[in-house]
């Protein structure tokens, strides 16, 4: 008999965690004005919020916590931290920043000017905030295949190369690189193919551009380039990795995602007039360029992490699970994003409560209905999150509306997938019940759905 599938890791540590009843529920939805980002953590059964700093920690990394030096200058720390990255990536130059966020905002400062044009794949909300708050634009070039949910196509997240000339073509000088997304987060944590990014490649050397990655889950990108591009079966994650990054010039990077540690960025490029203009903003943001916002101890984490997410076994365990998930929600007949991404299921809101205006966000309604239902907190990757469009202020209704559901790593077994799939069924079976979502009484400028202020509708 073949034996089945297990997880690549056996657990030395155990967190507890809560439920909660139906009017404890009730009573924090109120006080958080229905947006979920205001719940506490002890109120929320099972997190799916994000898979960004959520994960667990090795054993390994824990043990490199204990070595890490906490110098200013020339921590031991940086040292093995630039070194992996080198090995990983190709990249020579590394500047640490205390998140990915903070990398865009180094980088950003130096590349970045107002009446820009950044063209890229579904733009990340804090690279698109970035952009937006320097008075540039991004052009989203992401193929139109993104948008049709229920198209089952294996790289999903690629950039539309016409999409790309036409806007390389149309900016021209006020383009001041390419920015592909791996995997393409907004669109459904769908990979980008090795053969798309020879093509972005190919067209930003035709048009004398450079290209940056926000490489935040690059790791899970080279597993599906793995397993589901042609060539690429025999060849190891590292060697797959090693050859995307062969095709950008620079990186920013959240480590909270495939860095597997709880907190930390960086930018890695392999030019030096790029390293140079980082500097002069790394220095005043960040901190000295050895450090950039991180602890030693967390740079020696980090370095481990890097070195373990980019090997096989990890990365087969981890999105096995986000596929399980898939699999139960197929059985129930809950569309979502098709096929299931590398960190998260999308639930496809609009074809889940129909009967809910768009004007009534019914991704954000659905996040709360899930809640309600189990005390499982989601993400709304929609209407909310899209913001207003810089120069008219309407709301961006034109993208897709998704509850994520993002799986931290190596954290939750199969048997809390199995709760989430069941409570998104209940509510699934009561959804021509819900005609009324939410509407907003207070919003932030940008970047508003971490504080918005919403009621129900009715
Ligand atoms: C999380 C993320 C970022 C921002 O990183 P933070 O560490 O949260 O600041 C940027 N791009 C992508 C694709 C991300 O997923």
């Amino acid at each position: 008999m073949e034996l089945p599938y297990a997880e690549s890791w056996k657990i030395k540590m155990v967190e507890p965690v809560r439920k909660s009843t139906a009017e404890e529920r009730e009573e924090w939805l109120k006080a958080a004005h229905y947006n979920v980002f205001q719940l506490k953590a002890s109120e929320v059964y099972i997190d799916l919020l994000t898979d960004s700093g959520t994960g667990a920690m090795s054993d390994r990394q824990w043990a490199a916590m204990m070595t890490g030096d906490e110098s200013y200058a020339g921590s031991t720390s940086f040292y093995e931290l630039r070194d992996t990255i080198r090995r990983i990536t190709g990249f020579e130059y590394v500047v640490p920043t205390h998140q990915g966020r903070a990398a865009e905002n180094v980088l950003f400062s130096h590349l970045v000017h107002a009446g820009d044009y950044v063209p890229g794949n579904s733009h990340f909300d804090t690279t698109k905030g970035h952009i937006e708050a320097r008075k540039a634009f991004a052009v989203d070039c992401t193929v139109d295949d993104a948008r049709n949910t229920q198209l089952e196509v294996p790289f999903k997240g690629n950039v539309d190369p016409a999409k790309l000339e036409k806007a390389l073509k149309e900016y021209g000088d006020k383009v001041p690189f390419i920015i592909v997304t791996i995997t393409n987060n907004t669109a459904g944590g769908q990979p980008v193919s090795m053969q798309n990014l020879r093509e972005v490649r190919a067209l930003a050397d035709k048009y004398g551009k450079r290209v940056v990655f926000d490489s935040a889950r690059f790791a899970e990108n080279a597993y599906f380039i793995k397993t589901r591009e042609e060539g690429y079966a025999d060849k190891t994650i590292k060697e797959i990795c090693r050859e995307m990054f062969d095709l950008a010039d620079t990186m920013t990077m959240s480590s909270k995602k495939d860095g597997l540690v709880n907190m930390g960025g960086f930018i890695a490029t392999r030019w030096e007039d790029v390293y140079e203009g980082c500097k002069k903003f790394a220095i005043p943001y960040e901190g000295y360029l050895t450090y950039g916002g991180m602890n030693g101890r967390d740079m020696a984490a980090l370095a481990v992490g890097l070195d373990e997410n980019t090997e096989f076994d990890m990365l087969h365990t981890r999105i096995h699970q986000v596929a399980l998930l898939g699999k139960l929600l197929d059985e129930y007949g809950i569309p979502y994003q098709r096929p299931a991404g590398g960190h998260a299921i999308f639930v496809d809101a609009l074809k889940v409560l129909t009967n809910v205006p768009k004007e009534e966000f019914p991704a954000q309604t659905l996040t709360v209905e899930l809640y309600r239902e189990a005390g499982i907190r989601a993400c709304e990757i929609g209407y909310i999150l899209a913001d207003r469009d810089p120069v008219t202020r309407e709301n961006r209704f034109g993208g897709n509306d998704f509850v994520r559901l993002a799986i931290p790593r190596r954290v939750y077994t199969d048997n809390h997938i199995r709760v989430i799939a069941a409570a998104l069924k209940n509510v699934y079976d009561r959804r021509e019940s819900i005609n009324h979502g939410v509407r907003i009484t207070w919003e932030a400028e940008l970047m508003r759905h971490f504080t918005v202020k919403l009621e129900p509708v009715k």
